[in-house]
């Protein structure tokens, strides 16, 4: 990539989220020669975002397991789905800084940080059941078995 203004190569991304139609990355990056900035959308299926896992394998990000497992922490608590989409956007902007690899322990000490402020009970929940697995698919496993055992 080069600067637009001074076709420099050295450009800094100060700030990466998704795009409001959550099919594209916008970043803002920063030329290191001139110190101008400038956006750049990238489409999503061309990222990859990989989750590394605790056993050192890779799959693609995906957004749905973290929804998924936010979800059956806040079963029957006075949680909104709109708390938990924003709960995961807020993730994803952290998660989508990290650039091409993020860990799923970091995206879990994430989801734990703001599901403490969110809801207490929901919080320990995720945390005592997540902290005991290997990856998110583990997790979903058990979580969606211990409800199941309680009905
Ligand atoms: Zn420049």
């Amino acid at each position: 990539m080069k600067c637009p203004f001074c076709n420099n190569e050295n450009i800094r991304v100060i700030d990466s989220r998704p795009a409001e139609d959550n099919n594209a990355i916008r970043r803002r990056r920063q030329c290191e020669a001139c110190g101008r900035r400038f956006t750049t959308y990238e489409k999503i299926e061309t990222i990859p975002l990989m989750v590394v896992k605790k056993d050192e394998t890779r799959e693609p990000y995906d957004r749905s397991k973290i929804e998924a497992g936010v979800l059956l922490a806040c079963h029957k608590r006075p949680v909104s789905t709109q708390d938990i989409n924003h709960l995961v956007d807020e993730v994803e902007n952290e998660v989508f800084n990290a650039e091409k690899e993020v860990s799923t322990t970091r995206i879990g000490n994430l989801v734990m940080d703001k599901l403490k402020e969110l809801d207490e009970v929901a919080y320990v929940r995720f945390s005592s059941v997540y902290r005991e697995f290997k990856d998110v698919n583990t997790f979903l496993k058990e979580l969606e078995k211990l409800y199941k055992g309680r009905k």
